[in-house]
């Protein structure tokens, strides 16, 4: 299999040379020149597959050029019982991603899907475990190393650490807004005591972390000489994890390949719904993709009316489902890549106007720069978006009528995805965190702090190791310098 940029770069690449790199050449994002195609047969050989096994079938297709006993070994090492141990009463650890069904509603059912059993109650380490596992893998195959340098605002940057802690030949430097942080995700990254993990908290906001992130990447010859790579959420390697717990999520869900099922997904830069697009191409039958967005909904704004429009960081709300506030979606561009029937030259024209003018208009509206919004539903997309009330609301009926706390994200996505129910197709709603992560608000809307799994009880007394410095670029590099040595 070969990648190709969705801007047109046409130097094609394999899974392992894209592994560790960031954007294409030409600034558009890495994908498979075709989507592996699944069939009716493949569906039924993989329903009685251990997550593991079925990661691997999948994998396989994309990862072409990694040998298919190293990809086995590696998945098997990743999605095991052990990594994703946080699950709830009644969940079953084995399953890695178990379902719980909450409510028939229309003749549909709605389910969730649990993505947030792993170490750092989130789903951003279904993807970045397996990413850990990878990058150790090929860079000792290389005699290489490699610096992570991040910026996080919490789970992205709590994911990566757990995900590369004591791993061979790599170090994490992770920027954080100094004090910005809740104490639960502060403490999640600062206690970790392992010598590859840096944490920086920078005396600013998380905006000035990413400016010293995009800084430093820009210094072409210090981001070589220092081995300098990123693990945001356009790696490549990251969305194709994802798109097996979409496999996952439908194999549980159902007993023929003649049924479909629908996906709610709590959405900010596209990249854990981008990876049930392509689960949909490769032939899942999903019926529905709803994209759920906070109050932060340029997403939603496109999915009604064709029209993108990045946000201003004036525009861009702080919410009680953070992880989700974002003024432009990172991977959007790959679908929109799909929509326009590949046609990399228009892609490429579209994200020009984004840095020019702000955005583009598909509505096919006078004026506008095409009318693909009209083909949109093809492709399953339907979408809508939740507020703070909603969020605080559909905590409270879903803890009340079934005894379950979701957190503030998942929320956003059970209230968009009862908009979505149809008869007889099932609902899955992708939890993508564990409410003990964002307590304050269960706090708000149960009067009381969320469940903590085993072994968090006092993380915020433990010992922290990080270090405190102001938002300049020079510094940072400087101390990246010191401890690499390099
Ligand atoms: C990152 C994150 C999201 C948003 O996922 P995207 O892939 O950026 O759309 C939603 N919920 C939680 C809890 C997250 O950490």
């Amino acid at each position: 299999m070969h990648y190709i940029s969705t801007r047109g770069h046409v130097a094609a690449q394999q899974f392992s040379e894209i592994l560790l790199a960031g954007l294409a050449p030409d600034g558009g994002l890495y994908l498979p020149d075709a989507y592996p195609q699944v069939s009716s047969a493949d569906l039924d050989a993989w329903r009685s597959l251990s997550y593991a096994d079925l990661a691997f079938e999948i994998l396989s297709r994309f990862a072409t050029d990694i040998p298919a006993e190293d990809l086995r070994m590696l998945v098997r090492k990743t999605y095991t019982p052990e990594v994703y141990c946080n699950v709830r009463a009644g969940e079953l650890a084995e399953q890695i991603t178990p379902l719980r069904t909450l409510e028939e509603k229309d003749g549909g059912k709605l389910v969730l899907q649990a993505l947030s059993n792993g170490p750092t109650l989130a789903f951003k380490d279904m993807a970045m475990q397996l990413l850990g596992n990878l990058f150790e893998y090929t860079l000792s195959r290389q005699h290489a190393e490699l610096n992570i340098l991040g910026a996080t605002s919490g789970d992205t940057g709590s994911a990566a650490e757990y995900a590369m802690r004591g791993k061979k030949g790599i170090r994490v430097f992770m920027l954080s807004p100094h004090r910005k942080m809740s104490s639960f995700q502060t403490a999640q990254m600062f206690s970790l005591q392992d010598e590859n993990i840096f944490n920086i908290a920078v005396e600013g906001v998380f905006d000035d972390c990413q400016d010293i992130v995009k800084a430093v990447s820009n210094d072409l010859s210090y981001k070589a000489t220092q081995k300098i790579g990123t693990v945001n959420s356009i790696n490549w390697a990251r969305v194709v994890a994802q798109v097996v717990y979409y496999f996952r999520g439908y194999l549980l869900a159902t007993t023929s390949n003649e049924q479909k099922v629908s996906f709610a997904v709590p959405s900010g830069n596209f990249g854990n719904v981008c990876a049930g697009h392509i689960a949909r191409m490769m032939g899942l039958p999903i019926d529905q993709l709803v994209v759920a967005t906070n109050e932060n909904d340029v997403l939603d704004e496109f999915f009604r009316t064709g029209i993108y429009r990045v946000r201003k960081s004036s525009e861009t709300y702080h919410t009680t489902s953070p992880s989700m506030d974002i003024s432009k979606a990172s991977n959007f561009e790959r679908f929109v890549f799909d929509l326009l029937g590949r046609d990399a030259e228009r892609v490429a024209s579209l994200f020009r106007k984004v840095d020019t003018h702000g955005g583009f208009d598909l509505s096919g509206g006078p004026g506008s720069d095409g009318d693909e919004f009209a083909k949109v539903a093809q492709y399953g997309f339907v979408s809508g978006k939740s507020l703070h009330q909603d969020r605080l609301a559909t905590i409270r009926d879903v803890h009340a009528r079934h005894g379950v706390t979701i957190d503030t994200h998942t929320a956003d996505g059970v209230k968009v995805a009862r908009e979505h129910v149809k008869p007889g197709v099932t609902m899955i709603v992708l939890e993508t965190a564990l409410p003990a992560k964002f307590n304050e608000t269960i706090q708000e809307a149960l009067g009381h702090e969320a469940e903590r799994p085993a072994g968090f009880g006092n993380i915020e007394s433990l010992p922290q190791r990080f270090v405190v410095m102001p938002a300049d670029a020079a510094e940072v590099k400087q101390y990246i310098r010191v401890h690499t040595g390099l």
